[in-house]
């Protein structure tokens, strides 16, 4: 059951935009915090930088991030949070397939 949902094509700019976005609010207080989170805009951004926990709406704009803020580690996918799978349960949302995706 993979393939459900197509990924949406974003173009380079807008992508550049929401990373930028997600890096700069990075330490911007209240605002910042609660973009961070993700949990403000109701699980907006699915993923989650280990690293410095800055968050991203998607792997792209997460690898975009990574290549831009962490140039020497290694992109490692696994070792992403997904914010949307932790936080599954508080929306109670039925998300059938989404177990199993994990790869490791
Ligand atoms: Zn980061």
């Amino acid at each position: 059951m993979t393939g459900k949902a197509k990924p949406k094509k974003h173009t380079a700019k807008e992508i550049a935009a929401k990373v930028d976005a997600a890096t700069t609010n990075r330490g911007g207080g209240k605002a910042g915090l609660a973009d961070r989170s993700g949990q403000e805009k109701g699980g907006h951004a699915k993923f989650e930088c280990p690293l410095c926990k800055v968050t991203a709406p998607d792997l792209k704009s997460m690898q975009i991030h990574h290549d831009a803020r962490h140039p020497k580690i290694p992109f490692e996918e696994s070792k992403l949070t997904d914010l949307h799978a932790s936080s599954a349960v508080e929306t109670s949302k039925a998300r059938p397939g989404v177990r199993g995706s994990f790869k490791k």
